[in-house]
């Protein structure tokens, strides 16, 4: 058996792969774990067919590295020169006494007082990214459903982690306060698709086409809020 550090682009991304052979494979097998992605393959298998394997199961191997990569990342502490994400947008974490609630400065995110704890900190920065969620998620929503000449719809936040929005048949929208982390035209493919339910309780064509009308063709939108979203997610 023999493991090889290999490469491949897929979709655009450079991806770092390990290659094992070995006599007892009869067949090529992906997999990722908490080591990242590796292939297991034959020793005979050429390696166009390894890589051929590769680009047929992009989709599934970009979706597992997300959650691989989402896993390793360490959890935010709270501390100065920490970066989070807001709106696509990384904000350096800094302590400063005139920041009594937290405020937004350039590429900084000033939060104070600085004698504060850790865990004080991310509580106020996770209140600042709520906050900013709910304001923005509200305007985005209001505007969509307005263009599709429905009542504004009631916009609450949730905490989910991977179901980003819901639509309740009561006319209400639930979206994650995390999704603020991520940049706004996926924000906005969320909104309008929540949005869209109010008028089509369904993923049928016709749904489809209501949210192409609000954010253009979705299915980029759909693909990159799948296969890009961990990269901005701290919280
Ligand atoms: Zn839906």
């Amino acid at each position: 058996m023999s493991a090889l550090a290999s490469r491949i682009e897929l979709a655009g991304r450079v991806i770092d792969y390990e290659l094992r052979r070995s006599a007892r494979r009869r067949s090529i097998g992906l997999l990722v774990d908490e080591r990242g992605l590796r292939v297991a393959a034959p020793p005979s298998a050429p390696l166009g067919d390894v890589e051929r394997m590769l680009r047929d199961h992009a989709p599934w191997v970009l979706r597992k590295l997300e959650q691989w990569q989402s896993r390793r990342r360490p959890a935010l502490l709270g501390q100065a020169g920490e970066r989070i994400c807001c709106r696509g947008q990384w904000l350096v974490l800094a302590l400063d006494r005139a920041a009594d609630a937290p405020q937004r400065v350039g590429d900084c995110l000033l939060v104070g007082p600085p004698a504060l704890q850790p865990e004080a900190v991310l509580r106020r920065v996770n209140a600042w990214l709520r906050r900013e969620a709910l304001a923005l998620f509200r305007e985005r929503c209001a505007r969509f459903s307005e263009r599709l000449g429905l009542p504004r719809p009631r916009v609450l936040l949730s905490s989910a982690r991977t179901r980003w929005g819901s639509c309740h048949p009561d006319g209400h929208i639930r979206m994650s306060w995390r999704l603020i982390q991520l940049p706004l035209p996926l924000i906005d493919y969320v909104a309008a698709h929540e949005v869209a339910h109010l008028r089509e309780m369904n993923h049928s064509p016709a749904f489809w086409r209501v949210v192409d009308s609000l954010v253009g063709d979705h299915r980029p939108l759909r693909a990159a809020l799948r296969s890009d979203s961990g990269a901005y997610l701290v919280l």
